[in-house]
């Protein structure tokens, strides 16, 4: 029969559009995690909604990149300068992201943000509001609207208000504060109650959701159960579903020649040294300037390093616009041009720096011929870079150092060295243990986590999550 429909909504499409003439657009579609997540659930016919990533001021180019879009399976719900600057730069980005992330709540930052948070707060549900318009002009009976991230959290309650009967499900792929930080947020309530709307609500880790029925309890007075939050009968299931990576992207990417290429050319390059690696968003919750002090304090205190390992650090531009993202740009220039000064020779140095992304080869090169990659962050998610890595490492087979602040800590903890970025003696220590570790115990970690990332798949998760919102809203029909 017909496959069911799977309504996938998110704030940013996985494509950019780009004006190619008056009604032509030429689109690429982005090879993120999202994308191959849900080209591996065969049971759907998934249906993108979301923001192209432009703004377009005339009709006929309105209706000439919706027909583009209609024609990939893509939905463009079109918002305006103003809007994104409000709802996305602003609601999303200057408070919830560094409130889901413990960062920027120093006073002054703070009391400032909180005269402009009720208009941004009213964009948000604007922008809220012309999501659940799209879902609504493409809803047919017995589909099933995914939700994502923070973007989107009174999403599911204009959808359910519209329809009670639309089976909801919401995910976020951010962590969950603990309810004693999130309970500062003026508002606070009004979001929680849109999640609590959905029928299932998914987190990374148990603790995220754990922080999520906390807040709940706390501040809508409502009673957490193992289940979930129930309110008045009605009952949201709440639960942990970790995400992975397509493994096989990453497993098939290092077979081939371009990639091979790329590995022999950085082998000869490092030729006679160990090689550490960072890959991150050059973002304050990725500890960055935290690692460069860690490998500072390594090279201090351990000589006979200093011209037999390289830091590679790759920080891809982020935010590049915002001053908090510009300073800590400065900082962290600052930090690797005092450790090369300090420790580099007249014909090498120890930190090999790159504020620029890599292109995939490269990149899957780059994991490959590592030995050790560092992750520091202060709060991620999840941490896909980690998994990237163990993917692309079944030659050499390199040791993880992982920030305990992570969610990809709570699956690759027992194939890693686990510490607490904050802690610069102790990440010291971590990096002389990981590039002195046994060639046994490196390959017993590597085969732990090996397993995990190829069983865990992107594909794995979102089936998961879809069989269960399915599974769960059939029992509760059924209970009715
Ligand atoms: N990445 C990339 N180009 C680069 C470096 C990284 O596309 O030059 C990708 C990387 O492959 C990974 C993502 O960026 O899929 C980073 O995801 P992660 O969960 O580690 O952190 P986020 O940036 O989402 O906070």
């Amino acid at each position: 029969g017909e496959k069911q429909r799977l309504l996938v909504v998110a704030n940013r499409l996985p494509v950019s559009a780009t004006r190619k003439g008056d009604t032509q657009w030429s689109l690429e579609v982005s090879a993120g995690g999202l994308v191959s997540a849900l080209l591996g659930v065969k049971q759907f016919q998934v249906i993108w909604i979301g923001w192209p990533g432009v703004y377009v001021q005339d009709d006929v180019g309105r209706q000439s990149l919706a027909q583009a879009l209609e024609e990939k399976g893509f939905v463009g719900v079109l918002l305006d300068e103003a809007t994104v600057d409000q709802y996305y730069n602003g609601y999303c980005n200057n408070v919830l992201w560094p409130l889901f992330h413990y960062i920027g709540l120093r006073q002054e930052d703070r009391l400032a943000a909180t005269r402009s948070l009720q208009s941004q707060f009213n964009a948000y549900k604007r922008a809220n509001q012309l999501f659940a318009d799209a879902v609504i002009k493409n809803y047919q009976e017995g589909d099933f609207v995914w939700c994502h991230d923070y973007h989107l959290m009174v999403l599911p309650s204009y959808l359910k208000e519209y329809n009670s009967h639309m089976k909801v499900g919401w995910f976020l792929h951010t962590p969950f504060p603990s309810s004693e930080i999130y309970r500062t947020l003026p508002l606070r309530a009004e979001l929680l109650q849109g999640v609590l709307a959905a029928d299932l609500v998914g987190f990374h880790t148990y603790d995220y959701a754990r922080h999520f029925v906390s807040a709940c309890t706390r501040i809508l007075g409502l009673e957490g159960t193992p289940e979930g939050v129930e309110d008045q009968g009605k009952i949201t299931r709440v639960a942990a579903f970790p995400v992975g990576i397509d493994s096989e992207r990453f497993t098939h990417a290092v077979e081939t020649e371009a990639v091979k290429q790329h590995i022999q050319e950085l082998s000869a390059r490092f030729a006679g040294r160990k090689v550490m690696l960072g890959v991150d968003r050059l973002d304050m919750i990725k500890g960055i300037p935290q690692k460069l002090l860690a490998f500072e304090k390594f090279l201090e205190e351990n000589p006979e390093w200093r011209d037999k390992v390289i830091l590679v650090q790759i920080a891809v531009p982020t935010r590049t616009d915002v001053l908090e993202y510009q300073k800590l740009a400065s900082q962290v220039h600052e930090i690797v041009g005092r450790i090369n000064g300090r420790y580099g020779s007249l014909t090498t140095v120890p930190i090999h720096h790159l504020d620029r992304s890599m292109k995939f080869p490269e990149l899957c090169a780059l994991y490959a011929i590592t030995d050790v990659l560092l992750v520091t962050s202060l709060r991620d998610g999840m941490n896909l870079v980690s998994y990237e890595f163990v993917a692309c490492q079944n030659v050499k087979k390199g040791a993880l150092v992982l920030s305990e602040f992570a969610g990809a800590a709570q699956s690759l903890g027992a194939g890693s060295i686990l510490i607490n970025p904050w802690n610069i003696i102790e990440s010291a220590n971590a990096i002389a243990e990981a590039l002195n570790m046994p060639e046994e115990e490196r390959e017993e970690r590597h085969r732990h986590n090996f397993m995990h990332v190829t069983t865990h798949s992107a594909q794995v998760w979102a089936e998961t999550f879809t069989r269960q919102v399915l599974l769960f809203s059939f029992l509760f029909l059924n209970s009715r």
